[in-house]
């Protein structure tokens, strides 16, 4: 139906879709706001004392003040470039400086990267060197924060500039059925990416040790000698150059696998909590979930490319942002946002994937190590965190990745006594 429709009904259903979306968002927020509760519930109490839990919640709340600025202001924006043909208007400008029209499309999302990545900035300031400086998570200097943002530029510039080349030739020269070749592409690419992203990519912004010889190391050999999952592939971040906040991941796949743990992690857990964690990544490891991860993620971009193969080539939503001529990168624009509203369903569907992996995970570190230390660990990692402990339950369903914290030690409480 989208095929036929007339251009002023397309920018209509277009700005329709930004509003619902920014709604949808501010809803749900609201809703998580008011679930704060002054008192913890029974099973989590005694994990915080009354000031660092207050002072938890003061974070909370100013990362939700933020967050709805940065969010309306973003809104605002969308909705005047959108509604003022900005994006037609931009490529206009740019015809009469570059004809050929791959390297048009290039030069165009250039300058609306480069442009966009400035506006943000302020946005992302603040939140460093304000918010986190202020609850003493931030470590990181002017130095290293304009440092990544190079080292990010060069890396879009090339990994980025060479997909969106090879995406565009492919659109050009090939037509419609474009979509099949590049998914081909994408899915090598994003083999790649995962099984070198912590000896290609890590690196360029972060150091990679192996865990030193000690206590821990030892605890974990023997642990990884119990489940087979040798020590060589555990790997210590040096996270706190830029934050103290604590985290772990699982990456890669075959011999590229790898547990990598914070040093921030190492610092504020006892051994068995550092062992409870390992278990829970080696879990993920066992139970499949990095590599079904990128099956679902291969089969989403293969259906992504098919909608957009149909929608790619139509004149008139070009003319709907308010260009002159069929553009396929005004199309790009429009399109990523037609799509946001599949986008928002498969991501409420990844997590809740995600979701049921982790208390898999969480099962698998319980019951081939401890359940209690792995509780220990996930208490601690909240407060530290200062994660919120009450969020909504729609704003889990809808955001969380993770299940939140109480849910999580209520699933584990039954490893207890075994
Ligand atoms: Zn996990």
């Amino acid at each position: 139906m989208i095929f036929s429709m007339q251009a002023s009904t397309l920018l209509y259903i277009i700005l329709l879709i930004v509003v619902l979306d920014f709604v949808l968002e501010q809803f749900l927020s609201a809703l998580n706001r008011k679930n704060k509760k002054h008192s913890l519930p029974e099973a989590l109490q005694g994990i915080y004392d009354a000031d660092k839990y207050q002072q938890s919640l003061d974070y909370q709340r100013a990362n939700e003040r933020f967050s709805m600025l940065s969010s309306s202001f973003s809104f605002v924006l969308s909705m005047v470039l959108l509604a003022s043909g900005f994006f037609g208007w931009l490529d206009i400008q740019l015809q009469a400086y570059v004809s050929d029209q791959l390297w048009r499309a290039l030069a165009y999302f250039g300058i609306l990267y480069i442009a966009s990545d400035l506006i943000t900035i302020p946005f992302q300031l603040y939140a460093t060197f304000v918010i986190e400086e202020k609850f003493g998570f931030n470590k990181m200097n002017l130095q290293t924060f304009c440092l990544d943002k190079l080292k990010g530029y060069v890396l879009t510039a090339l990994l980025g500039g060479v997909l969106a080349y090879i995406f565009l030739f492919l659109l050009i020269n090939i037509g419609q059925n474009f979509w099949l070749y590049f998914w081909a592409v994408a899915a090598v690419v994003m083999l790649v990416l995962n099984m070198f992203y912590t000896t290609i990519f890590v690196p360029i912004f972060n150091k990679l040790r192996p865990l030193e010889e000690g206590e821990l190391r030892s605890a974990i050999e023997e642990y990884g000698r119990k489940v087979n999952f040798p020590i060589k592939n555990v790997f210590v971040i040096d996270g706190s150059k830029r934050s103290t906040k604590s985290n772990a991941f699982f990456s890669g796949i075959g011999k590229q696998k790898k547990v990598v743990l914070y040093d921030t992690l190492i610092e504020n857990h006892s051994v068995e909590e550092l062992v409870a964690i390992i278990a829970h990544e080696v879990g993920h490891y066992k139970k499949k979930h990095i590599l079904t991860g990128m099956l679902f993620s291969i089969l989403q971009i293969g259906f992504t490319l098919y909608i957009l193969s149909l929608l790619v080539f139509n004149q008139n939503l070009s003319y709907a942002l308010g260009g002159n001529s069929l553009s396929v990168h005004i199309n790009l624009i429009a399109f990523g946002i037609l799509f946001s509203p599949i986008s928002t369903v498969t991501g409420l569907l990844m997590n809740i994937w995600s979701r049921k992996n982790e208390y898999e995970a969480d099962a698998y570190a319980a019951s081939t190590y401890q359940s209690t230390a792995l509780a220990a660990a996930l208490k601690k990692l909240s407060v530290h965190n200062m994660s919120n402990l009450l969020p909504h339950s729609w704003y889990v369903f809808v955001h969380y990745s993770h299940p939140p914290l109480l849910a999580r030690l209520n699933a584990i409480k039954k490893y207890t006594t075994a």
